[in-house]
């Protein structure tokens, strides 16, 4: 079967690989800074089809909410691009076209598949980078909700972050507290530069880093609840680094499973994204 041209847009950085049916990256066609629009990330999504043989298959795994012409409908991290739409135009009816949530392909690629289980279990991911995303596949099936925006855990409200102003305007989001855009923020970094949070003095880092961890357990603690899941994922660059440890020995989940890290790691988006655009799941 031919591969997908799978791209991973996000809040920092726009990826591309070309992915076989199996998981199987077959080449990265590259990664590259966001664009700081849509034109140009449109473009490099065309481009990036070229470098790929121009396969017939295009599915991209979006921080944005996106509609599925690739309309973006709300960023809040870059709202340049609302309003704009990323597929590249010369693409529209050449190729197989898939968008969906960056975190929802997460939870795709997460998820058991051709097995009978894939279709009896519940997959919740919670992806934390530049903002905080969530996605669940519920009994095989992906939960997009009315409009493809369920599962926007960055958005809920959790005790560790009350009173923090979150980007979307409301107080006590989870993302106010743990998002990697906030931390930069509490820690008086530019979104701009190149930030390890792990790098700085441990006298700075830990009271952000000791909230972050309260608020996304507090989270995480509260979605298991809710899904009772067969796996609780975290992924994302910063919920696979060391916070994922503080995160893992806060949770309390009633006796539930403890959070895993995500199985494909980075690659999680471009994984489910490849799922999504060869339709592996209903
Ligand atoms: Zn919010």
């Amino acid at each position: 079967m031919s591969a997908v041209l799978a791209v991973d847009l996000g809040g920092t950085w726009l990826r591309a690989a070309l992915v076989g049916p199996n998981d199987d990256i077959r080449s990265r066609i590259g990664t590259i800074p966001t664009p700081s629009g849509a034109p140009d990330c449109a473009r490099a999504i065309a481009d990036a089809w070229e470098a790929a043989a121009r396969p017939a298959r295009l599915a991209i795994a979006a921080a944005p909410h996106c509609d599925a012409a690739g309309r973006v409908i709300r960023w809040p991290n870059r709202p340049a691009y609302e309003g704009e739409t990323i597929l590249p135009p010369d693409l529209a009816g050449q190729v197989d076209f898939r968008i969906l949530d960056d975190a929802a392909a997460a939870a795709l690629a997460a998820h058991t598949v051709g097995t009978p289980d894939t279709a009896r279990e519940t997959t919740v991911v919670f992806a934390i980078g530049t903002g905080i995303g969530g996605g669940a596949v519920v009994g095989g099936r992906l939960l997009t909700g009315r409009s493809g925006a369920a599962m926007a855990v960055g958005h809920i409200k959790v005790p560790a972050a009350s009173g923090l102003v979150c980007a979307c305007g409301e107080i006590g989001c989870l993302q106010a507290a743990a998002s990697g855009r906030a931390l930069r923020r509490m820690l008086g970094q530019s979104d701009a530069d190149a930030f390890d949070i792990f790098a700085l003095p441990a006298s700075i880092r830990d009271p952000v880093l000791d909230r972050a961890a309260d608020a996304l357990a507090e989270a995480l603690a509260t979605l298991a609840r809710l899904f009772d899941p067969h796996r609780l994922v975290i992924g994302g660059g910063l919920g696979l680094s060391p916070l994922f440890d503080l995160c893992a020995e806060r949770f309390t989940g009633g006796g539930r499973p403890p959070p895993i890290r995500h199985p494909h790691g980075a690659d999680a988006a471009l994984i489910g994204a490849t799922r999504a655009g060869f339709r592996a799941f209903a």
